[in-house]
């Protein structure tokens, strides 16, 4: 696979590195001015203002850019949903947006708000679906943009998105343009997967997970595979003031030094917890593109180069029952106080474990027949894989199961 070519490891060790001129530092400075000084009489310099630009964003972005495949520039976004936000700028009143019905929560909620006032039409589809007909319901449509994210969140569904730009490829609007395609690709970071290398428009990620990965700021990213969607984006962040503080950059590209490590650590250590959690008497149903018996995992052989630090899991009920739906608040309180291998809270990506309840938590705004519908039962628990010790983290778990 194309990503295995790419020197990752260098492009991030040497992220910011060797670029300040004046004082010969190695690591970039934080550079915290507002203003940069005019080049010459009616001619900007690099940087002018920092609402536009400034070099800590551009470290990273370049940086980004080059794992990516991209067009060599990149847009840093103070978060995520501030990436979205400004993809959401290529559409007009009238114009189809096409997502997934099960895409991060904070997107379902971002254009679940913004279609009904008009800015667009939207359409929701379970894009990971091996049914053509799925995407060619989805480009009778002629949609402005395609919104796909892989793997999906919190059953790691994959989607096959040469499939979906093979449809894409045959698609135009009345004005004979081919739909944007953009990926969110925070689950696995471009050193598992590279959506442009496939015809992706656009790659988009919440820097706050694997980028920066240690848990201690929020921020995103855009990185366009060719120029002039990159710079009508970028027109967007300067005017929409949505481009990440210096302070942000710079610690997000020292978390990115250490990515491609911390990947590998993690979903060497994911892969074995899943297979701990696959032939545990307490657990019903695990999820984890890694394992052969999920339903994604060919496909995630083929597009991914690794299956990532992140997994899902069902609690067996008291029952018994291979249902993962008659688990209790009790039992799972009683899990998830007892067991020693994760902190209790949201997010994923970060250097210690992490484990949450999606019915309450992160998918809590869905309606119970939604949950159901996208088969989140009331006992499925997702763990974001940390660097402590994989025998840690199972002997930790362990603890959990004792206590139910
Ligand atoms: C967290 C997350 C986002 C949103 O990013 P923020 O940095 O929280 O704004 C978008 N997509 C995915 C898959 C995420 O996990």
């Amino acid at each position: 696979m194309e990503t295995k070519k790419i020197s990752h490891d260098s492009i991030c060790a040497l992220a910011g590195v060797d670029r300040e001129s004046q004082h010969k530092a190695v690591v970039a400075p934080i550079y915290t001015s507002s203003i940069y000084r005019m080049a010459d009489f009616g001619v900007e310099g690099e940087h002018e203002y920092a609402r536009v630009s400034h070099p800590n964003r551009s470290h990273l972005a370049e940086a980004l850019s080059e794992m990516e495949g991209g067009c060599g520039k990149g847009i840093i976004t103070a978060s995520g949903m501030a990436a979205l936000n400004l993809i959401l700028q290529l559409v007009q009143p009238g114009d189809w947006v096409v997502s997934g019905h099960d895409a991060y929560g904070g997107t379902q909620r971002f254009l679940d708000a913004l279609a009904p006032r008009g800015l667009f039409r939207l359409h929701c589809c379970d894009i990971n679906s091996p049914d053509p007909a799925v995407a060619e319901r989805a480009m009778a449509l002629q949609p402005r943009l395609v919104l796909l994210e892989t793997p999906s969140n919190p059953l790691l569904g994959v989607c096959d998105v040469r499939a979906w730009i093979e449809a894409v490829a045959k698609t135009r609007d009345a004005q004979g343009r081919r739909p944007v395609v953009a990926v969110d690709n925070t689950m696995l970071s471009p050193v598992n997967f590279r959506p442009l290398s496939l015809g992706v428009d656009l790659v988009w990620h919440s820097t706050t997970k694997y980028i920066n990965g240690h848990t201690d700021l929020i921020g995103g990213a855009i990185i366009c595979r060719e120029p002039d969607l990159h710079d009508e984006l970028d027109w967007w962040v300067k005017t929409m003031g949505l481009g990440a503080a210096a302070f942000d950059a710079w610690l997000t590209t020292r978390g990115l030094h250490t990515l491609p490590l911390r990947i590998r650590r993690e979903q060497e250590s994911a892969g074995q917890v899943a297979e701990f959690l696959a032939g545990h008497p307490k657990v019903d149903q695990v999820f984890y593109p890694g394992l052969e018996s999920h339903v994604g995992h060919e496909l995630a052989v083929r597009q991914f180069a690794g299956f990532g630090g992140m997994l899902s899991f069902e609690l067996r009920g008291r029952g018994g029952q291979k249902t993962g739906a008659d688990t209790t608040a009790e039992e799972l309180k009683t899990f998830i106080y007892a067991q020693k291998a994760a902190s209790f809270a949201v997010s994923l990506g970060g250097v210690s474990s992490l484990i949450s309840h999606p019915s309450t938590m992160t998918h809590i705004d869905m309606s119970e027949e939604a949950r159901a519908a996208a088969g989140i039962r009331y006992g499925l628990l997702r763990f974001s894989v940390g660097l402590e010790e994989p025998e840690r983290l199972i002997c930790g778990l362990e603890q959990g199961f004792a206590a139910l």
